[in-house]
């Protein structure tokens, strides 16, 4: 199988510099740094320039009060960062989707996008201690959060999920779920559980989902999905059967679809549509059928 395609929200340009982020007064000299910018997002949207074709990178003095992270380092060295507040009116930037972002940008900014949004995402929802509920505070530069009451650290969350494609005999399985728009139909998907495998959360899905058993599951690639932070691992796995018994509350309807026919959908010619080059599905789909990127 291959596929040269780029995979959405991947290829992260900036060095994150974890080393520097326990040194509060080295990310003070970065934030004043005249080469530092910011990307803000506004309600989780990043601004985009005028244009809607490149972020909108603010200087210090355009940048609102809200929760800052520090991004990471460009090849050149120039700090980035993230700020979650609302900008002047007067900045010539547009609050955008973070999907459309991802989508028009198509490269590795959007890297940069699914990173500022999980992490100010997180931020937002973790003010308060699961532990104790007293307040907690950022620190290492954003990576962590404190508990003033009883000392727990809390670090930024990531949700792994397994997204496959059940394949036999020429054919692969893909479905849609009952708030899939009209016509849409994906590769099956769930959230991995505690204390089990990767491989052992695509064989158990499938069967959940679909009541199809599969072996042989073979991981592809894997693709963050900052909605708010999962971590999409697409896989492969040979079914036994083509018997399906649908968990209708999961999937409204599947089908063994050809290559032949994920071409076609692929391109638009087919009566189902396929995911966007955004997601991880499309890559699932476009390898499976041989399409080169
Ligand atoms: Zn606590």
């Amino acid at each position: 199988m291959t596929f040269t395609g780029h995979l959405g929200f991947t290829g992260a340009p900036l060095d994150r510099a974890d080393n520097l982020r326990r040194d509060e007064a080295a990310i003070q000299a970065l934030r004043m740094d005249p080469t530092a910018r910011f990307l803000i997002l506004e309600e989780l949207k990043p601004l985009m320039a005028e244009g809607g074709k490149d972020l909108y990178w603010a200087r210090r003095s355009e940048v609102p009060r809200g929760t800052t992270i520090f991004l990471g380092l460009t090849p050149e060295g120039d700090p980035r960062f993230a700020v979650d507040g609302k900008a002047d009116d007067d900045i010539p930037g547009t609050a955008t989707d973070a999907r459309v972002a991802g989508t028009v940008l198509g490269d590795a900014r959007a890297a940069i996008v699914a990173q500022a949004r999980s992490m100010l995402d997180w931020h937002r929802r973790h003010g308060f201690c699961a532990n104790c509920g007293a307040p907690t505070e950022i620190q290492k530069a954003g990576y962590s959060r404190l508990c003033g009451g009883c000392g727990a650290e809390h670090f930024p969350r990531v949700d792994p999920v397994v997204i496959m494609l059940a394949e036999r005999e020429g054919k692969a399985l893909v479905g849609r779920g009952p708030r899939f728009p009209a016509g849409f139909f994906s590769a099956l998907a769930g959230f991995v559980e505690p204390g089990e495998s990767l491989e052992e959360a695509v064989a158990r899905e499938l069967f959940e989902e679909a009541g199809v058993r599969a072996h042989g599951v073979r991981l592809g690639a894997s693709q963050p999905w900052p909605f708010p932070s999962s971590l999409m691992m697409g896989a492969f796995a040979a079914a036994d059967s083509f018997d399906l018994k649908l968990d209708e509350s999961e999937i409204s309807e599947a089908r063994w679809v050809t290559r032949d026919e994920v071409r076609a959908a692929l391109n638009g010619q087919a009566d189902w549509n396929a995911p966007p080059p955004l997601a991880i599905a499309h890559w699932l789909l476009a390898t499976w059928a041989g399409v080169e990127g």
